[in-house]
């Protein structure tokens, strides 16, 4: 069989000359042939001037200074990765799932891996390299060299149903490929992950065919690594003076959702996705660029591109600018904000550098902020066909001055393609009857009974004074500013007058762990301050809690307030943004809600929500216990907000 020749060329277009999928080998296989592969790299980064001289520059330093940087040779292959990675990601890994990733791997075996069939081995470095590292990218109005191959799009394997099946999805079939930059249980941080690993596989049972982009970090547990597939590689122009990077692609095929790992060894080898703005800026430039390049080179073209949050931003800009002449510039794309605190501003000069774009988009209309700045999320929704965000509250909100994060204005300029979708989160994932990180799992019918076994659990491995009879308030969240921390500190020592019990989970500003700390000390046997980021702790605290806090002074959607209520464990939230949407507050009169809710960002009325909780908890019992029920009934689901993810969908391609 002849070698397979692609070539990302400087536009990011695709040259084929045979199917990606057929050079496939499994990781091991790709391990072996590090040495040649090297080679294949060295000559690709030839053109630059500083290219004979292989030293390894940070990411932080090159962002500081481009210009210098760019006389640099480029770093090579994730050859050494793919060879032993088996060291690195068996560390415990800050912040990942790790535990209830523990859980999955009955699931992950069942992964088919269908596109390792031909095991081929990575040597087969196609003999173009040379010619991909071309210097300098064409400006948007050149017209872009287009792929010879028919493009067609692909249905990921999965995409075969039984006709019967078949029959009872929602017609007509769309593609959709999520790029994100974090995703449960490989990588997650926060609410992204859980949304990146929930939403595509309820869209599946939409009739969407999903392929997920993820960043090949470094830190996603070799469980998953190892099973990972080698779908490619090429090389790709980035920077402004058309450096070339390395660009692999391991692919993992899960539940009817495809996996595509963006690899590359310099900016995906941290302990952590997130480092700080000098290293990330130039790695999510790369991983939106190579995101695309990638669809290009499997040849799969979606009908829609979902990009999530500003490290995916510049997907519809490089979309509709440098990667316009080519097949993947015929998808739409839609952009979604999980949190419009974080947009990845940074000086133009840097931006400039790092994505290749052309000058005209670095204007006050797509990137430029202020005086000095460019903002990636700011240029993504200008460019992006369709803007969504978590809770229709939190699409309203962000378009005023309070929550805007100075883009308020920015987006009502754009609101007429701005919608709000609820999240939801994943019911089997989140099932107290089947959660076997619980000291007793309990279905509805045992709730009542085994949530108390669960609460003294928690009591006794926590080391509370051990009473289901104390009411018991957890907090499992990010401690920062946005979680409205600063007005339960306020209010703690009001909280504990001897029938309650406070237990805390989460990692964040010191001055928040520091004073959830102390309050443990202060209030031992009352209060228990778990400054972690534990996956199992966190169940544990769903099931043994009877009310969660969520006081934020803002909350795009939030999803511990949807888990707890799946657990029968009642929210006391702030009204905003998705609190908002969710939890319909506790009416008296009528007995209707889900939770207690107040206003206003206020530490009295915080506290006047949680003595209200406490006043149905400790003397209207049956009430409190029927909220419980009637919380475990409520649908928190994916299935309807993907269904509106599928309408949007249409809506953008008919
Ligand atoms: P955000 O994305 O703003 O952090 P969300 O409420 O949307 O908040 O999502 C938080 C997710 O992270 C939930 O799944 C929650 O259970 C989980 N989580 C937050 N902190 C911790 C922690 N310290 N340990 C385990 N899980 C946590």
């Amino acid at each position: 069989m002849p070698s397979k020749k692609t070539a990302i060329n400087t536009e990011g277009n695709l040259e084929i000359e045979k199917k990606p999928s057929e050079k496939t080998v499994s990781a091991a296989e790709a391990a072996e042939k590090p040495a040649k592969k090297k080679t294949a790299v060295k000559k690709a980064a030839a053109p630059a001037e500083g290219a004979e001289k292989p030293v390894k520059k940070t990411a932080a330093k090159k962002a500081a200074a481009p210009a210098e940087a760019a006389e640099k040779p480029v770093k090579k292959t994730t050859a050494k990765k793919v060879a032993a990675p088996a060291e690195d990601a068996e560390k415990p890994v800050k912040k990942t799932a790790a535990k209830k990733a523990a859980a999955l791997p009955e699931d992950a075996e069942k992964a088919p891996a269908k596109k390792a069939a031909p095991k081929k081995s990575a040597k087969k470095a196609p003999a173009n390299e040379e010619k991909k590292a071309e210097p300098v990218a064409a400006p948007a109005e050149t017209p872009a060299v287009v792929a010879e191959e028919p493009v067609s799009v692909v249905a990921a394997p999965e995409a075969a149903e039984s006709t019967s099946a078949a029959e009872e999805l929602p017609q007509p079939r769309r593609s959709v490929a999520f790029i994100g930059s974090e995703c449960y249980p490989f990588v997650k941080t926060g609410g992204l992950g859980d949304v990146m690993y929930a939403l595509p596989r309820a869209l599946t049972k939409q009739n969407c065919d999903v392929k997920v982009i993820l960043p090949r970090y470094k830190c996603i547990p070799w469980k998953y690594q190892e099973k990972m597939v080698y779908r490619g590689e090429f090389y790709m122009d980035l920077c402004a003076d058309g450096r070339s990077f390395y660009v692999g692609i391991m692919e993992y095929v899960w539940d009817g959702v495809v996996y595509d790992f963006i690899d590359n060894e310099e900016f995906f080898s941290a302990g952590n996705p997130y480092i700080s703005l000098v290293d990330d800026i130039p790695k999510y430039c790369f991983f939106a660029k190579a995101a695309l390049a990638a669809l290009n080179y499997m040849n799969w073209i979606p009908d829609v591109i979902h990009c999530h949050d500003w490290q995916a931003a510049l997907v519809p800009v490089y979309l509709r600018t440098l990667f316009a002449g080519t097949p993947i510039g015929g998808a739409k794309t839609m952009l979604t904000i999980h949190n419009l605190r974080f947009q990845g501003v940074f000086n133009i000069p840097t931006i400039r550098y790092w994505t290749g774009l052309p000058d005209y988009v670095f204007n006050i209309d797509v990137f430029k902020q202020g005086r000095d700045d460019a903002n990636m999320l700011k240029a993504g929704l200008a460019y992006a066909d369709m803007i969504t965000t978590v809770s229709d509250t939190y699409a309203g909100e962000i378009q005023t001055p309070f929550f805007g994060e100075n883009l308020d204005g920015h987006l009502r300029h754009h609101s007429y393609k701005l919608r709000g979708i609820v999240n939801g989160i994943d019911v089997e994932l989140w099932d107290s009857s089947k959660d076997e990180l619980l000291a007793l799992p309990y279905g509805r019918a045992d709730a009542l009974a085994r949530k108390k076994e669960n609460k003294r659990a928690l009591q006794e491995h926590l080391g509370l004074e051990q009473d289901d009879g104390k009411l018991v308030l957890g907090l499992i969240s990010r401690l920062t500013n946005q979680k409205g921390l600063d007005l339960v500190t306020s209010i703690l020592p009001s909280l504990i007058d001897g029938n309650t019990q406070v237990v805390v989970l989460g990692t964040g500003d010191a001055r928040y762990e520091d004073a959830f700390r102390w309050f443990e000390n202060e209030y031992k046997g009352s209060v228990c301050s778990n400054i972690m980021y534990d996956e199992s702790r966190a169940h544990a605290i769903y099931a043994g809690a009877d009310a969660l806090l969520v006081p934020s002074l803002f909350e795009p959607c939030g999803l511990t307030q949807l888990i707890a209520m799946r657990y029968g464990t009642i929210p006391i939230v702030r009204e905003t943004g998705g609190l908002k949407d969710t939890v319909q507050p506790y009416n008296e009169y009528t007995d209707e809600g889900n939770g207690f809710t107040f206003d206003r960002y206020e530490a009295g009325l915080l506290l006047d929500a949680v003595n209200r909780a406490k006043t149905v908890y400790f003397t209207e019992r049956e009430r409190w216990d029927e909220m419980v029920l009637r919380d475990m009934d409520k649908d928190v689901s994916w299935d309807n907000s993907a269904k509106q993810y599928r309408a949007l969908y249409l809506e953008l391609k008919p």
